[in-house]
């Protein structure tokens, strides 16, 4: 068994180099910024304020989440229903950013988190996997790219998804979502103390994957 953790701040590529190397290796990704875009989306569909923490926890003794693997890919279910790619709208992205701030909400999520790498090799990726979910996780890596190049590609990724944003508005986001993420004060997103930094800016896909490739080599005899 192998547990790989990728964090970073959004749009540095953790999700499509996670997804390409668990497909690679025969193991299981684990996207886990899905579960708190479906708390963000159930929050937002009930009117709920995504900073109220009396309300939040309400909400959760009212909600289920479950994940579950279908053709290999991750789906979330909400009391039973799949998002799909509903909680991929901008407006969630953020909600869910205010959510993961109120520490009930990262309790409730914990177990599933953990469950899911007890029971299968892991590439998980997301804010805080090397510093609180898996902390003797055997790879640990924090993939960065500069603001710009981070916001191109979810600016791409959006329109691919037929989401259209502009390149200013996801950037704007983007910034003050990461600001949020690595200033709050439970789990921020920050690199563990043993994690490996990698910055793929100037990189693709392609290379990005085999950098990570490259790092986890050692480790692969776990597998
Ligand atoms: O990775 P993604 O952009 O989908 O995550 C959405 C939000 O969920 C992040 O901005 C962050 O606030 C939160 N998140 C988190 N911890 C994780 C994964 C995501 O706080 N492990």
């Amino acid at each position: 068994m192998i547990q790989i953790a990728i964090d970073g701040p959004s749009g540095a590529g953790k999700s499509t180099v996670a997804k390409a190397l668990a497909k690679k290796l025969g193991i299981v990704y684990v996207d886990t910024g899905a579960l708190y875009r479906t708390i963000g989306y159930a929050a937002v569909s009930r009117g709920i304020s995504t900073k109220d923490a009396v309300a939040m926890q309400a909400l959760l003794s009212d909600i289920q989440i479950d994940v579950k693997y279908e053709d290999g890919i991750q789906c979330v279910y909400l009391n039973g229903e799949n998002l799909g790619d509903r909680i991929r709208r901008p407006e969630i992205s953020m909600a869910a950013s205010d959510v993961s701030a109120i520490p009930a909400v990262r309790a409730f999520l914990l177990d599933t988190q953990r469950d899911i790498a007890r029971r299968n090799s892991v590439v998980m990726d997301g804010r805080d996997i090397g510093t609180v979910i898996l902390p003797d996780a055997d790879v640990k890596i924090f993939m960065v790219a500069s603001a710009e190049a981070r916001a191109a590609r979810r600016t791409k990724e959006l329109e691919e998804k037929g989401m259209p944003a502009s390149y200013e508005d996801v950037l704007r986001e983007m910034k003050e979502r990461d600001a949020q993420d690595s200033g709050r004060a439970i789990a921020p997103a920050i690199p563990a103390p043993d994690a490996i930094h990698l910055d793929n800016s100037g990189m693709s896909v392609e290379e990005s994957v085999q950098a990570v490739i490259d790092l986890i080599a050692p480790h692969l005899h776990k597998l």
